[in-house]
């Protein structure tokens, strides 16, 4: 067996370097020597990371640090990671991200003892290439689902778009173990592939390197998609490791710094009811209209629950903390039952408490395991990427979640969903005989997840799987 020495490299988008730096503590933990490479805007947070874990975990990773560039690239100073950029900056950013290529194999050729291997996000395409120069194994880190891919990759390969009249006209996605319908509002333009632009360039880029990669690594468990795992491996043939929900390598407390114990939504909790609470969040990326904020605001009135809101910032305004966008009254009322978060909460923590009964979420794949860890049902609401797959996954496979009614892909929202509506969803899922049953299926997934991760679990099994296959190359 040789020491290993395994390279990660995330897009700088938090979505990814949260999963990726859990996933090179994980790397770590099995004795693995770890290096994750960023760019400077990042480095502090995975820094600051890596250092509250590492009086209580013991992890050994490095951290390097590769120029961002912004200007060859023509984007403005700072736009280095993807909720900075706006629509029309995209085809820069994917333009700079291919810059990246030269520094990495610059820093790569520094290591003499050799890199074992380079885990690579999905986005960096020419990664695999990378890897062929120095004889590695490159591995594709997508940080969605076996389903989401499965969804994707069937949506490209049968088009069954194709045969609808227009855009809300459901159609079957072909040959997947359930029946999934969709229509071609919820479907990414890049997997419609229809014009080609920057996006669907890349997308064919990417899933080109999939063919020719080492594998795939899933942050996922076999028991939450068995079917999907099954049929990425055999149908689509794929190889691939699943070995997550990534976060839980945190423990089930997760990250322990007393700065987060100490934020004001957890002492808010602290005197709540059990699963009195819902929690809304809709990621790192996405902001909303001032318009639907307020139906949001509305809504959440309207369901008569408590609520923690995390509001990130409106697309139309710079700062998340105007306010015009509330109510009259709306703070005084709801004083004694609501908490507005401006920026960021400790997700894993408030979803982990006792409090908190369901979650709002956009449905992004970590926000989705997330929930699904903490054994909490959703009230579903895709806005972008490959979110519209993972609400079908939550509503129609794991019946975990309700759907709030959101029927168009889009980075910017724009259909308003309605604060009926929203306080139905929020409704369903906090109160009555079909919020237990969701709550009950989700705490089943809840041990299981647990499971998955202990030794001897599907997810602990895959990993060890992977670390043996990388010691002894053939
Ligand atoms: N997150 C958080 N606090 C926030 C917003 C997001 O901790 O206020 C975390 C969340 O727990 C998850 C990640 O950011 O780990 C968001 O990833 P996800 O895939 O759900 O959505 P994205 O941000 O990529 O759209």
């Amino acid at each position: 067996m040789v020491q290993l020495h395994v390279f990660l490299f995330p897009m700088m988008a938090r979505g990814h370097m949260i999963p990726t730096l859990d996933m090179a503590k994980l790397f770590s933990s099995h004795g693995v020597k770890t290096t994750l490479i960023t760019t400077p805007l990042r480095a502090p947070t995975f820094t600051k990371a890596i250092e509250a874990t590492r009086q209580l975990q013991g992890n050994e990773i490095a951290i390097r640090v590769i120029e961002f560039p912004v200007e060859k690239a023509g984007l403005p100073e700072g736009c280095e990671s993807l909720d900075k950029i706006t629509d029309d900056q995209i085809p820069n950013f994917i333009k700079a991200t291919f810059m990246l290529q030269e520094p990495l194999e610059q820093l790569l050729k520094e290591y003499h003892d050799h890199p074992s291997c380079l885990v690579a996000d999905m986005f960096f395409p020419w990664a695999t290439e990378v890897a062929e120069k120095f004889c590695i194994p490159r591995l594709i880190f997508h940080g969605t689902s076996y389903f989401a891919l499965c969804v994707s990759e069937n949506m490209r390969k049968f088009k069954p778009f194709k045969n609808v009249s227009n855009d809300s006209e459901p159609f079957l996605v072909p040959n997947l173990p359930h029946q999934i319908m969709l229509t071609r509002n919820k479907v990414p333009l890049y997997d419609q592939d229809d014009i080609e632009t920057d996006v669907t360039k890349l997308m064919r880029q990417i899933k080109e390197s999939e063919n020719k990669s080492f594998g795939v690594i899933i942050n996922s468990f076999y028991e939450l998609e068995p079917e999907y795992s099954e049929y990425y491996r055999k149908n689509l043939e794929r190889r691939s490791w699943h070995i997550g929900p990534l976060h839980l390598c945190n423990g089930r407390l997760n990250l322990n710094s007393s700065m987060i114990d100490e934020h004001q939504s957890l002492k808010w909790l602290e005197p709540k009811k059990q699963n009195s609470v819902i929690f809304v969040c809709f990621g790192s990326i996405s902001n909303f209209t001032a318009d639907q904020l307020r139906e949001i605001a509305i809504g959440l009135e309207a369901s008569g629950q408590e609520f923690i809101w995390v509001v990130r910032k409106t697309e139309d305004e710079k700062e998340c903390d105007h306010q015009n966008w509330l109510p009259e009254g709306f703070e005084e009322r709801m004083k004694d039952r609501g908490l507005i978060i401006r920026g960021w909460a400790p997700q894993v923590k408030i979803l982990e408490n006792t409090a908190v009964g369901s979650f709002i979420t956009h449905c992004g794949w970590n926000s989705t395991l997330e929930a699904v860890c903490a054994g909490k049902p959703m009230v579903t609401w895709p806005l972008f990427a490959e979110q519209f797959f993972n609400e079908k996954l939550v509503t129609e496979i794991l019946r975990i979640g309700v759907g709030v009614g959101s029927k168009k892909w889009s980075r910017t929202t724009s259909e308003v969903v309605k604060s009926e509506e929203i306080a139905k969803a929020v409704m369903e899922v906090m109160v009555g005989e079909e919020a237990t049953e969701l709550r009950d299926r989700a705490l089943v997934l809840m041990e299981m997840a647990m499971k998955a991760v202990e030794d001897g679990g599907s997810s602990s099994s895959d990993l060890r799987a992977l670390i043996e296959e990388l010691s002894n190359p053939t």
